[in-house]
């Protein structure tokens, strides 16, 4: 008999649009984001596979993509209208409810793990600039240049919208799993939107819209335009139809439709429930993403 709690993972490397500067619009196969959100995954299931847990899975995934520079998060994150990156992030334990993030993080090599942090050694659930700053240097966590977070490629890409070329917007990372115990994570980490205006917070850390899990629902992590993301409060909202009965796949579908029909938004989903397969689905081009087959394969999608 199938055991429909094995262990499960999926993560996300972003919704968007191809553009010509963009490495994968030249070979969809073997892109760089392929890369990342393949090793993010392996990384995961390997944790869930040893009996780890699924908050332990989901930060192990979310790290490695944040230090990848192919994404828009951590490590590579778009550049805000003054030229600085600024990071959000997010982490919930659907076990606990349990839940962490940090906004406007200017100065963490990995805002994922603070998130964490803020989660267990703090009372709070959300900490933004100085203040998540002041609280990463308490929890032992050393700060970076601001420069060490911006890649030659971001600060291109930066210079050239500010000549006015569009460029191209994917990259927000995030994971979902499901341990062996049948508990449930999901982690979010991006750089938002890029040329946004400095201090402008995104869905990603904000729970329910950009994170959500809850081991009676469903865990869910989006990507997209944050703005849309909170009005429709889509992770939770993606949760509870779980909650109600839709397969994984069926949640992330309908609640991304709704985001394009109601609201004109773009972006892109992964959702896991207490039980089956992981789903997805996104109204862009592309979504980078990999997950765990039952015998434990990985698959990488675009
Ligand atoms: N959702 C992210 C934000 O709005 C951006 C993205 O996923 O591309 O901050």
């Amino acid at each position: 008999m199938q055991d429909h709690r094995a262990p499960a993972i999926i993560v996300h490397g972003g919704a968007g649009h191809l553009g010509a500067d963009d490495p994968a619009s030249s070979g969809l196969a073997d892109a760089p984001r392929l890369v990342g959100v393949r090793r993010a995954a392996e990384e995961g299931y390997r944790v869930l596979a040893q009996g780890g847990s699924a908050l332990v899975a989901v930060e192990a995934a979310v790290r490695i993509l944040e230090d990848d520079p192919t994404y828009n998060a951590g490590t590579g994150a778009v550049l805000n209208a003054v030229g600085e990156a600024e990071l959000d992030a997010s982490i919930m334990d659907g076990a606990t409810l349990r839940c962490g993030a940090v906004a406007v993080v200017r100065d963490v090599k990995n805002p994922v793990t603070l998130a964490r942090l803020v989660m267990e050694r703090s009372n709070h659930v959300l900490l933004a600039g100085p203040g998540a700053s002041l609280f990463a240097r308490e929890v032992g966590i050393p700060a970076i240049e601001n420069a060490a977070l911006v890649t030659p490629a971001q600060r291109a890409r930066y210079e050239a919208s500010r000549r006015g070329s569009p460029g191209t917007k994917t990259g927000t990372v995030g994971a979902v799993a499901r341990d062996r115990a049948g508990h449930l994570a999901a982690a979010t980490s991006t750089g938002g939107m890029a040329m946004k205006l400095p201090g402008r917070v995104g869905d990603t850390p904000i729970i329910g819209a950009g994170t959500y899990a809850d081991d009676r629902l469903a865990a869910a992590s989006g990507t997209g335009h944050g703005e849309r993301f909170i009005q429709l409060t889509v992770a939770r909202h993606a949760a509870d139809l779980v909650g109600r009965g839709a397969t994984a796949a069926e949640a992330a579908q309908a609640t991304i439709q709704e985001v394009g029909a109601r609201l004109d938004g773009e972006g892109g989903l992964i959702v896991l429930g207490p039980t089956g397969p992981a789903g997805f689905a996104f109204n862009t081009q592309v979504m980078a993403r990999a997950y765990s087959l039952p015998d434990g394969t990985i698959v990488a999608e675009l």
